[in-house]
């Protein structure tokens, strides 16, 4: 089974952190990401939720053409729903908005307490998401980036906060703990992007317009990010 770049950086993640060996991929459309461990060994048994009845049918489609019937279970049901019921070791959400993948952790908050690790990927907002997730005592301890098909996706993992001296700042959200200090190539591709994109917008807007300050304020932690090698010194030569 071949997985889209961004699901197999997914997959590749879960491989690497993976605690347990049960998974609910909520929001599974095809399924492939839960086919994918169990098939490859990289857990044992898996849920593949979706809330509509096509991508829920397309999942059973995949789990039949691998043989997995009695190792993955497609279920039906919003969000956190179809698994209130069962015991799972983590959780991935993929392909999905911040703000609907937000909802659906706020929903079942106490369900949450016995999940080891979470698996995030954000279509949008990932500000937004981060912002949610350090506000609710959830702590990432990775963050990847991949490009694919154009876009460029952040994968999180994420587990409870146990050490209450973590805390995060507002460029955490913005840029995300780990990916701030990493500074890929990617990194700085995307932000160098989106720091034209601020540009462009902010011609467009007079000096008083309230957004104007919003996206001046958003461009300086750019700047100041990008920078940071620049600013932060080193050695320099004698002669
Ligand atoms: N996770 C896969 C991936 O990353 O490729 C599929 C992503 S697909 C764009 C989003 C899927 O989430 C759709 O199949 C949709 O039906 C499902 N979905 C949307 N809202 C949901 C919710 N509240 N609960 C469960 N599934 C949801």
């Amino acid at each position: 089974m071949k997985l889209s770049k961004r699901l197999q950086l997914i997959a590749d993640v879960i491989s690497k952190y993976k605690q347990g060996s049960v998974l609910a991929d909520i929001g599974s459309d095809h399924g492939y990401l839960p086919c994918y461990l169990v098939k490859n060994k990289i857990i044992t048994c898996a849920y593949a939720c979706d809330v509509a009845q096509g991508p829920l049918d397309s999942a059973k489609e995949t789990i039949k053409q691998y043989g997995l019937e009695d190792k993955v279970f497609a279920l039906l049901g919003n969000g956190l729903n179809p698994i209130l019921d069962r015991e799972v070791d983590m959780i991935s959400i993929a392909g999905m908005g911040s703000y609907l993948i937000s909802e659906i952790l706020e929903e079942h908050r106490e369900y949450l307490r016995n999940v080891k690790l979470m698996f995030l990927q954000a279509n949008t907002n990932n500000d937004h998401l981060r912002k949610y997730l350090f506000a609710n005592d959830w702590i990432i301890i990775d963050e990847q980036m991949v490009k694919d098909a154009g876009h460029i996706y952040e994968v999180m993992v994420v587990t409870a906060r146990q050490n209450k001296a973590i805390t995060y700042n507002r460029k955490d959200e913005e840029f995300g703990p780990i990916l701030i200090n990493n500074q890929t190539p990617l990194f700085k591709e995307k932000w160098q992007k989106q720091y034209q994109v601020y540009e462009k917008i902010q011609n467009t807007l007079p000096h008083d317009h309230p957004r104007y300050h919003e996206i001046a304020d958003k461009m300086k932690m750019i700047e100041e990010v990008l920078h940071r090698e620049n600013s932060t010194g080193g050695c320099k030569g004698n002669g």
